[in-house]
This record gives structure tokens, C-alpha cells and sequence, in this order.
């Protein structure tokens, strides 16, 4: 495929200052095949999907996140993690509507309490652009289902209360579509719990909607340290100069950044598309965190690869490359079992205290336990 984009001069009628004000990226989102047509060659098969598969789980595209668009090829990583396929309509026995039992485990609505000292918390379902390999998508996308005022009350009143949380995950759909005042409100709250250690946001808008990220929302939020930032990038067609210039703000600001990646079927399960990321992303201080095998969630069997090829990656980059780049490769086990992380076999023969191991080149070494 070529590097080409529509580009923003799809847009030559917009200023500057619109396209750089994120609320103006929100309003203008890309809701319709008639919307998106004006912009790129829609295939058949793409206007079917959105018509079918889009009324069911909904289209929603920044114009940014569209303008890296290409504007033919169906192929392009970003047209295929936006624009729904009437593959979403396949539901495969083995998905189900909530693979990580997120609903299971919630003792206030509104907030999962899996593991003993972390809580993850769900504020807005709306997200910039909903991706359609969203493992929440049974409650993303749909306004009904936002946490209401009093629910998410209720839910900082349930951290309040429950000393063993030390570590508090907000996400949503995307936390950052809140306003500036309610999300400094909602993080003053958390933050003003003793026993509330660290506070992870999890959002997408780096990817989606880099404009989000003011000099003046930075500003505030970095009063809440330490405050870690979880995002998304799924691709190197994602890694662009405004992408850049967002994550040097949170950077500068003294956010601890990550990303999670999800391998996802013809868009980045081939190691040197997960390199190039990742090597762009530790320029930009971010530290690739975890490969996520695609979840079980319904309507997206087309986007899982074989664990093999997770495990491939891995064994492509160890060694090749710096540690830094080399995420943990997990499954995050449908029913709610919790993350377990694969890694490639090192270890060829263990007899007695001796241990024989091939390195990342297949060369065979032999190391004497204690
Ligand atoms: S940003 Fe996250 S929550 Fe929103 S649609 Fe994408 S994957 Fe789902």
C-alpha cells in the first residue's frame, strides 16, 4: 500500500483554528457513507458495512483520523479499524458480549473491582472514533449507556470506602471526551482519597484526536501526580507530526506513558510494522506496554490472528532490537481470568542444575543454577 492520505486538504474550507480546536473535531465527526464518500472511494462492500454493521455498533471518525485515510485502498490500516465490514455481523460461537466479565465483577454499576488493589472505572461511552475491534463495544457507542452523574458518585464514594484500592484505571469508551471542568472535577475527587496512589487514564485521543491535549488541559491535569496515560496506537500510518506534538506535552508535563497495542488480522500482525511503532513511540516517550491478543468480543472474529503470530513478534523483535521495544504479549482470558502474558521458548533442556538456552540468534548456551 502507498503512504498516501486523503490529507487535510479534503478540508480546504476549514481554518486552521477549527481543525486544531478539538471540540470542532468532536462536532464534525464522520457519521454517515454519504459523509465519507465525500472524502475517499468508498467500496461497495465498505458502504454495505456501514449501512448494516454501523446499525448495530456506530461509525464515528474524526476528520484528523480520516484525513490519514487512503483515499482507494479499503486496505488501509486506518479505513479498516474505522469503517464497519458486514463481517461484524458474523458472530462466532466462542465470542460472547463481555469476554473480560467486566460486568461480572462490578460491585457499584459503573465500576469493575477484579483484582484486590485496582478498580476500573467507566465514564463516557462515546470515544472520537469508535474502533470497530472495540472489545466494549456492547456499551460503547451508545449514549444510554454513559455513566450518569449520581452513578459515577457512587462509584468514587465506593473507592472512598475500600482502603485496599490503590490504583484507579479511568476509562470509558474515552474519558477525554469529558469536558475540561468535569474531568479535573472527577479526577480531584479521586485524587482527594489517602489511599489512592497512582490514577491511570486510559484514552485513545492521542491517536484519534491529538488536538485534544491543550497546553492549558496538560497544565491542569499534571497537579494529579503521578498520573500515568495508557493509549492506543495501532499502526505507524497512526504516527504523525500532531500525534507527536501531544504526547511531547503529556511527556514534558511529567505523564508516564504507555501504549497498548492489539494485533489485529492485514493491519500489524507483521513484526516490522510492530517495530516501526514501536521505535516511533519510544522516541516520543512512550513505552510500548502490552500486545493484546484480539478478545473474544462478538463480531470480530475477523480481526484475530493465531497467538502464534504474537509470539512471533515477540521472538522478532527480542534482541533485534532494544528491550524498551519489546511489549508484553498477553491474553487477557475471556471470562475474566485475568492477563497472562506468552513468551517466545528460550529454554531448549533443563537436567538437573544444568540449563540449556538459545538466544534470540538460535545459538545454544549453557548456564549452571545455584
Ligand atoms: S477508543 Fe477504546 S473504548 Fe473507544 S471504541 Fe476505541 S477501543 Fe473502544
Amino acid at each position: 500500500m502507498s503512504s498516501q492520505t486523503v490529507s487535510r486538504n479534503a478540508w480546504p474550507h476549514v481554518t486552521d483554528a477549527q481543525w486544531n480546536d478539538w471540540q470542532w473535531q468532536q462536532q464534525q465527526r464522520i457519521r454517515t457513507a454519504d459523509q465519507l464518500a465525500k472524502i475517499i472511494t468508498l467500496t461497495p462492500e465498505e458502504h454495505e458495512g456501514i449501512t448494516q454493521a454501523g446499525a448495530l455498533f456506530p461509525m464515528a471518525i474524526t476528520p484528523y483520523y480520516a484525513s490519514l485515510m487512503h483515499p482507494t485502498d479499503p486496505n488501509c490500516p486506518i479505513r479498516r479499524q474505522a469503517i464497519p465490514t458486514k463481517e461484524e455481523l458474523n458472530i462466532d460461537p466462542n465470542e460472547v458480549e463481555d469476554p473480560l466479565a467486566e460486568e461480572k465483577y462490578m460491585p457499584v454499576p459503573g465500576l469493575t473491582h477484579r483484582y484486590p488493589d485496582r478498580v476500573l472505572l467507566y465514564t463516557t461511552h462515546n470515544c472520537p472514533v469508535y474502533c470497530r475491534h472495540c472489545n466494549r463495544k456492547r456499551k460503547v457507542g451508545d449514549p444510554e449507556s454513559a455513566a450518569p452523574r449520581a452513578q459515577l458518585a457512587r462509584a468514587v464514594q465506593y473507592i472512598r470506602d475500600t482502603p485496599a484500592i490503590r490504583d484507579v484505571l479511568i476509562s470509558g469508551g474515552d474519558p477525554l471526551t469529558y469536558a475540561d471542568n468535569p474531568l479535573v472535577e472527577m479526577i480531584t475527587d479521586i485524587r482527594s482519597i489517602p489511599h489512592v496512589e497512582i490514577v491511570r487514564i486510559h484514552t485513545r485521543n492521542p491517536v484519534t484526536l491529538p488536538q485534544r491535549f491543550t497546553p492549558e488541559l496538560v497544565e491542569r491535569l499534571k497537579q494529579f501526580h503521578p498520573l500515568y496515560l495508557n493509549t492506543h496506537f495501532n499502526h505507524p500510518a497512526e504516527c504523525t507530526p500532531e500525534a507527536a506534538h501531544a504526547l511531547m506535552l503529556l511527556a514534558n508535563a511529567g505523564f508516564v506513558l504507555g501504549n497498548h497495542m492489539v494485533l489485529l488480522k492485514g493491519i500489524n500482525d507483521d513484526p516490522e510494522v510492530v517495530k516501526t511503532l514501536n521505535l516511533w513511540l519510544l522516541k516520543q516517550r512512550v513505552r510500548p506496554y502490552y500486545i493484546f491478543q484480539c478478545d473474544s468480543a462478538q463480531g470480530i472474529a475477523h480481526f484475530r490472528t493465531p497467538v502464534q503470530s504474537g509470539i512471533d513478534i515477540i521472538q522478532s523483535l527480542r534482541g533485534f532490537t532494544s528491550g524498551l521495544a519489546v511489549p508484553h504479549y498477553v491474553v487477557d482470558l475471556t471470562g475474566g481470568g485475568g492477563k497472562v502474558p506468552l513468551v517466545p521458548e528460550y529454554l531448549v533442556e533443563h537436567e538437573g542444575k544444568k540449563m540449556t538456552f538459545k538466544n534470540y540468534a538460535g545459538e545454544h548456551y549453557v548456564y549452571h543454577e545455584g
